[in-house]
């Protein structure tokens, strides 16, 4: 039998720029340089992944909300928030929007697979009303953890909505996660394989596109190509030795796979990354 191609389609929802030492890291202690640090890295991408699959649309991740700019969006006694990140962001970028471009409708996709919980990855949850969202065990209950919004990052209203439907998952050792050793197979048929990418955040998960062209859908397990190549955790890692580990096995099972690309949510070289390999096609 053939192997399938599956056709992915990047969705960019506006731009963000972040202090250099959260992309390159840092020695120093993470609330210092948050608070202090007047310079800022070019504008990056908030890019989201839409996946055509003969079993309906997959999602990877929902980017940042077009309201991110206004007073409210965060709380007021969370004041780091606005010092670690700017966003440019319109109406006509959101996720839903993207989708709409593509010729389809918001309602049309089934499953929205999530790295994890940090905002500008789940801003369009709120908009995906008939989704269902997949998303690491631990990474769901750090998310709910008291503090988290202070201390992590997470906004739980932004991604927990009532009567909306999440499958929350367990990764189990499966031989189609390869180096990752654990994984969760979404359709049972080893074409979308989640695995664990721990260090960003805990609960932090990526996706294995197993077509004809394999590529892996990243989050933020890495945000750029140069950081990628010098192995360096991001500033803001949960768990730095972890995200070592994680970039390490991203790029065995690159390497194992014809150098297939990772493909981040902030690398501004995704976006031409993708393109060749649908080239390939
Ligand atoms: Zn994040």
């Amino acid at each position: 039998m053939e192997t399938p191609t599956y056709r992915i389609h990047q969705i960019q929802t506006g731009a963000v720029r972040v202090h250099p030492q959260q992309v390159e890291g840092s020695k120093i202690n993470r609330s210092f340089w948050i608070l202090t640090s007047q310079k800022w890295t070019e504008w990056l991408p908030i890019n989201t992944y839409l996946i055509e699959h003969s079993n309906g649309l997959v999602l990877f991740d929902t980017g940042e909300h077009p309201s991110v700019n206004e007073p409210d969006f965060y709380p007021w006694w969370a004041p780091q928030y606005r010092k670690m990140c700017q966003f440019d962001i319109h109406e006509s970028e959101s996720v839903v929007e993207g989708i709409r471009r593509l010729g389809y409708s918001p309602h049309d996709v089934r499953y929205v697979i999530l790295s994890h919980l940090h905002s500008d990855h789940v801003g369009g949850i709120s908009r995906l009303s008939k989704s269902e969202f997949v998303i690491s065990e631990r990474e769901w209950a750090d998310g709910h953890r008291l503090g988290a919004t202070f201390m992590h990052g997470y906004q739980k209203h932004r991604f927990h909505i009532p009567d909306y439907k999440y499958r929350i998952i367990h990764h189990v050792r499966m031989n189609q996660a390869g180096e990752f050793e654990k994984g969760y197979d979404l359709f049972g048929d080893g074409s979308l394989v989640i695995v664990p990418t721990p260090g960003h955040t805990f609960g932090h998960q990526s996706l294995l596109v197993n077509g004809k062209l394999p590529v892996c859908l990243a989050g933020d397990a890495i945000y750029t190509q140069t950081q990628f190549e010098r192995e360096i955790p991001d500033g803001v890692a949960d768990d730095k030795k972890a995200a070592v580990t994680t970039m390490a096995r991203l790029r065995e099972w690159s390497e194992r796979n014809d150098d297939a690309p990772i493909l981040s949510t902030h690398d501004p070289e995704a976006g031409v990354l993708l393109s060749k390999r649908n080239g390939m096609i």
